[in-house]
């Protein structure tokens, strides 16, 4: 079969364009399915589940009935947790045997708080290729919708469910400058919640993405401290998914006074540019802005002598 005839989902022009890009043998695609609509998955996606010899997944239940509905019939091989170091010994095998294999997980991107890795990593371990069908990830879509404007993201994923060790990671991450994300359960949203508030104080924005893509869709935004009024004052507000984003914590402002503090000590030793190069190694500030500066204090002192 070429890669072309693979798909007959595909009847509009442009749409074969997919099978124009060759899929090759002996390897693993490791390919996102939808987070809740399911509509969301990519053409290219579909076109290689109908190419492949089989579909490793997390749940076969789930995954045939989403093969279902997208009309495609693949055996299935169960690749969960709880077996993942094993049938990657399979998967090697069958892929070194020349077969093309698609990886899945329930939702999204596998490997994502999915199994996967262990098997990737079997994979290229082996000398094999992994391949990616790119397509949804909770975590993307509540960022690309959080509005919040650090450029670095972390993603935590989910937080330990023992208080004692959530309190550890959250301590470990309160200066961390960079978008917070967080997976959490309904069952376990309002504990989280109040954690991330005792953790980050009330002031850092929140963002709850629940049920993304989903009839019961909700983006909310607010200051820490609103979040659990927010969650108490609608109990359908607790239910479903969610991505749970924390805002980077505020830069501290600098208002020059330490800049002026540590130049003027190290003025009185040594030269405009030895001082400038100094106070930026001490303090972390641009050396251009502090040699401007110390122009301006060493002419203070100067004048003052
Ligand atoms: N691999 C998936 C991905 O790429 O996003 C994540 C799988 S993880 C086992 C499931 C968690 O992802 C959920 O508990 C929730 O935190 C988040 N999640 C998945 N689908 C979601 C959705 N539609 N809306 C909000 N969060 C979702």
């Amino acid at each position: 079969m070429t890669d072309q005839s693979a798909s007959n989902l595909l009847t509009l022009p442009i749409l074969s364009e997919v099978g124009l890009q060759t899929y090759p043998m002996s390897t693993l695609y490791v390919l996102a399915t939808p987070i809740g609509n399911v509509c969301d998955i990519s053409l290219r996606a579909l076109h290689v589940l109908s190419l492949v010899d089989a579909i490793a997944c997390e749940d076969t239940r789930n995954t045939a009935h989403l093969l279902h509905r997208y009309g495609v019939s693949k055996p299935l091989i169960a690749a969960h947790q709880h077996n993942e170091h094993e049938v990657a010994e399979k998967i090697v095998a069958r892929l070194q045997a020349g077969e093309r294999i698609a990886l899945v997980s329930d939702a999204g991107t596998p490997a994502v708080s999915d199994p996967g890795a262990r098997i990737v990593d079997a994979v290229l371990k082996a000398g094999l290729r992994a391949l990616p069908l790119p397509g949804a990830s909770a975590a993307i879509a509540a960022l690309s919708v959080s509005g919040l404007l650090n450029d670095q993201f972390q993603f935590v994923g989910f937080l330990p469910s023992k208080a004692r060790q959530r309190e550890t990671v959250l301590a470990s991450l309160d200066s961390v400058s960079a978008t917070l994300i967080f997976y959490e359960a309904p069952h376990r949203i309002v504990e989280t919640v109040d954690a991330l508030l005792q953790a980050f104080g009330p002031t850092r924005q929140i963002v709850l993405a629940r049920e993304l893509t989903k009839l019961f869709e909700t983006v909310h935004r607010c200051a820490l401290t609103e979040a659990p009024a927010w969650l108490a004052a609608d109990p359908m507000r607790q239910k479903g998914e969610f991505v749970i984003l924390i805002d980077s914590p505020p830069v501290a402002v600098d208002d020059g006074a330490e800049g002026d503090r540590i130049l003027k000590i190290l003025l009185a030793e040594l030269s405009v540019k030895q001082a400038a190069a100094l106070a930026a190694q001490i303090s972390g500030q641009k050396k251009n802005a502090l040699y401007d500066r110390a122009l301006v204090l060493k002419a203070e002192q100067d004048a003052a002598q």
